[in-house]
Parts: C-alpha cells; structure tokens; sequence
C-alpha cells in the first residue's frame, strides 16, 4: 500500500488529540481577542492555511475551532536553488489583500527553516492586520531555521529528519498517510514494499 514508510513517529490518536487540543486552545485566543473589539461582532477571523502541506491539518482544525472564520488558502512555492542553502520561497499564488483589521491566524505543516512563514507573515503584517498568530502541526529543532520565526501554537516538536503522512508529501505522495512518518533510506536503492 504505502511503500517506503520505515515507522511511524506520531500515530492517528496522538494526532487527534493534539489537534483537539491545539482547536481548543486557539479557539479560546480568538474568542478573548474577539470580545476585546468595542463591537465584538466588527470582530473578522481569518484563517490562512498555506497548501498544500496544511490541507489535511486544517481540515481538521478548523472542525475543532467553534467560533466564526473565514479561509483563505495560500500556495507557497520552495524557488529552487542550486542548493539547499539558496532554497527560498515564494507566494505562488495571491495573498489576500484585505487583512487590514482582522485577526490572522497562519497555518502550516511544519516549522523547518522558516523561510516559508518568515515571507507569508512579513506579506500579511504590511497589511496591518489586529493581530497574526502562526500554528504549525510540527516543529523541527531550532537549529534547522534560516529564518527566525515563532510559531505561537506547535502541535509536535520533531527531530530534524525528513517526515510525511498528514498532509505532507515525498515527491507529491503520501500525503494521504494518516499518520506522521519517516521514510526508509534509499538513496539509490530499488523502492520496496513496506507496511501499512
Ligand atoms: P520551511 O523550510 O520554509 O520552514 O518549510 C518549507 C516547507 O518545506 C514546509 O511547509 C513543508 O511543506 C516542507 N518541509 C519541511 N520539512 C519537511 C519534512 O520533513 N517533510 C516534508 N514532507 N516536507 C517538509
Ligand atoms: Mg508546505
């Protein structure tokens, strides 16, 4: 079925409950910031996830968030360079131009050198919105980052290693694998059959 998956670091339960929890926890953020506003209903909540590694997660996540949002996705496209560290990233798509006032939450897959959420976030504050706050399923070490940037919600701090399942892919697939997992090596070697 899924080939290559050497073993799982992060199972569907521990994944459910972290997104219950991270919903929760956001959802309460928004609803004290909502009712600071003079007239809580002027109050706007926009979430931004960036595709496609945050589809599956927001999925979710919005469905343990009760409170009023709208979404708008964004694409984000790595610009390929010669090596890792000329790598950057660009918008691919549009970024929503009408965030002035709102309360922006940003949703991403992972936290890995920052380069992706260091540009969506400097592209959302010039937009002076009431306030931008970053939530990311999985962290990796500080010591992968290029670019400083705070995530305010991590569901998983990971190892710096290459992981999928959950939304995020190895050359487009396994991004329909219901759990967080590592990919055998295989440098060079045949691609063989694994488990689940
Ligand atoms: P950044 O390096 O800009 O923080 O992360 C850029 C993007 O690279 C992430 O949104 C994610 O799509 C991808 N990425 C980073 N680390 C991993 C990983 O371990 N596995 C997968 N599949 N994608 C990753
Ligand atoms: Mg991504």
């Amino acid at each position: 079925m899924f080939r290559d998956i050497d073993r799982v670091l992060i199972d569907r339960e521990a994944i459910a409950e972290k997104v219950r929890a991270l919903g929760a926890e956001i959802a309460a953020d928004i609803q004290r910031a909502i009712e600071r506003h003079r007239d809580p209903d002027d109050a706007q909540v926009v979430l931004i996830p960036i595709l496609t590694g945050a589809l599956v997660f927001t999925a979710d996540l919005i469905r343990q968030m009760p409170v009023m949002l709208s979404l708008r996705v964004v694409a984000v496209s790595s610009y390929p360079g010669k090596s890792m560290a000329s790598k950057g990233a660009k918008i691919a798509g549009e970024l929503p131009t009408d965030l002035r006032g709102k309360h922006v939450i940003v949703v991403d897959d992972i936290l890995d050198t920052g380069q992706t959420l260091a540009v969506v976030k400097k592209l959302i504050q010039e937009q002076a919105p009431a306030s931008v706050r970053i939530c990311v399923l999985l962290r990796k070490p500080e010591s992968a980052r290029k670019e400083h940037v705070e995530a305010d919600y991590v569901g998983f701090d990971i190892p710096d290693e290459f992981v999928v399942g959950y939304g995020l892919d190895y050359d487009g697939f396994y991004r329909n694998y219901p759990q967080i997992a590592v990919l055998r090596p295989m440098v060079g070697s045949a691609v063989t059959e694994a488990g689940s």
